[in-house]
């Protein structure tokens, strides 16, 4: 079984789990966001989230840790429970959603004090729990852990993760900011695997929130010039005010035409890929100068290919190639770098968690950039 098949086998276990966990009499309920019907491929019908009543989780190990959740952010691969069957194939409701988070600590273990929490801390974290002593985390390779325990839940009242997943939120940075930084790591490991360094030229295709916030932490890490390919035009406005030198709308120009003309023919030294197209991906590889890289950081359709030219690409232009799904090796550096950015104009909408459906259709809609559910009445 591959890595990722094992990742998903046991978010589905985790899951199972939680389903059983819905409201019984004599407890204490609370709410939280459940995926309750996947999209249905043979109709076309779509997929539906709902908010559920569950009981109020509690802390039972050492290290676990009871979180209010203050915001919650919704994820673009959160479109996909109800717009296609993309995560049906290893994944399947009911299942409680939501991995961008802040909140609150409200109780927890003695082994998550030892490690120098408390009560009252404000915190975020890394939604997948790695064993930490496996053979791949061992090597630095979080992400292939061989044992990971997924805790998604996150956009509900109250969840309860471990002590090694919660990060303190840095000082300085809002409640309703920290429901970025989840994201924010995944845009500094896809900046780690480029190579980024100072004075090199990027180029960014898709302005969703990876895309954008690509824009300006490659500004931040010293690229020289960060052209950026955006489709819609409120975000083409977004993408500037990221610190975008050149923005190229793709309906009016030719975005390897356009993107080759900026730099005197050469291309990018790193090019990032987070539009989720697969003509996208191959422009991307058109776009890299020799000896560039190009960093993959989306969701593409199922069976969806990339036709390399053997040699004319990865022989005569040394290409490098490189994908990136998660980033539980970038959350220290993410923590310390995030105070230095300024995500706030990514944040298109704040609904109250009741209000969850007009969110997702937001997200739906593909017409907004982050889109966040205010868990508590009182997060500040
Ligand atoms: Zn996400
Ligand atoms: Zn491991």
């Amino acid at each position: 079984m591959s890595s990722t098949a094992s990742l998903w086998r046991n978010i589905t276990c985790s899951t199972a789990w939680l389903s059983c966990r819905r409201s019984r009499a004599g407890n204490t309920a609370v709410k939280a966001v459940y995926w309750t019907r996947a999209y249905d491929r043979a109709t076309g019908h779509p997929g539906r989230v709902e908010l559920v009543e569950v009981d109020k989780p509690a802390v039972r190990g050492p290290d676990d840790v009871l979180i209010r959740v203050a915001y919650a952010a919704l994820c673009g691969s959160d479109a996909h429970y109800i717009r296609d069957d993309l995560l049906s194939v290893v994944f399947a409701p009911p299942a409680p959603v939501g991995h961008e988070i802040s909140g609150v600590i409200e109780d927890l273990g003695p082994a998550a004090q030892a490690k120098g929490l408390r009560r009252g801390d404000r915190v975020t974290g890394n939604f997948i729990l790695e064993c930490g002593h496996c053979d791949t985390c061992r090597r630095g390779m979080r992400q292939f852990c061989r044992s990971p325990r997924p805790h998604g839940a996150g956009q509900a009242e109250y969840i309860v993760w471990k002590a090694d997943q919660v990060y303190p939120i840095p000082q300085g940075v809002s409640l309703l900011e920290a429901a970025l930084i989840e994201p924010f790591t995944i845009a500094v490991e896809a900046v780690r695997r480029g190579g980024l360094t100072p004075g090199r030229s990027v180029m960014v295709l898709g302005a969703g929130s990876i895309g954008q916030t690509l824009i300006q932490l490659s500004g931040r890490t010293g690229a020289g010039t960060v052209a950026a390919s955006v489709r819609t035009p409120s975000k083409q406005d977004t993408a500037r005010l990221m610190g975008a030198n050149l923005v190229v709308d793709p309906r009016q120009q030719d975005v390897v035409q356009a993107g080759l003309a900026h730099t005197g023919g050469e291309g990018f030294d790193v090019v990032f890929e987070t539009s989720g197209s697969p003509e996208c991906a191959r422009q991307a590889l058109q776009l890299a100068r020799r000896g560039g890289t190009v960093v993959y950081v989306s969701y593409y359709p199922p069976g969806s290919t990339l036709d390399v030219p053997l040699f004319e690409e990865l022989i005569f232009r040394e290409l490098t190639i490189k994908g990136a799904q998660l980033a539980q090796n970038s959350w220290v550096q993410a923590l310390s770098l995030f105070p230095k950015m300024d995500l706030r104009p990514l944040i298109s909408r704040v609904y109250p968690l009741e209000r969850y459906q007009e969110a997702y259709d937001d997200l739906l809609s593909g017409r907004h950039l982050k889109i966040v559910l205010q868990c508590c009445e009182d997060a500040q």
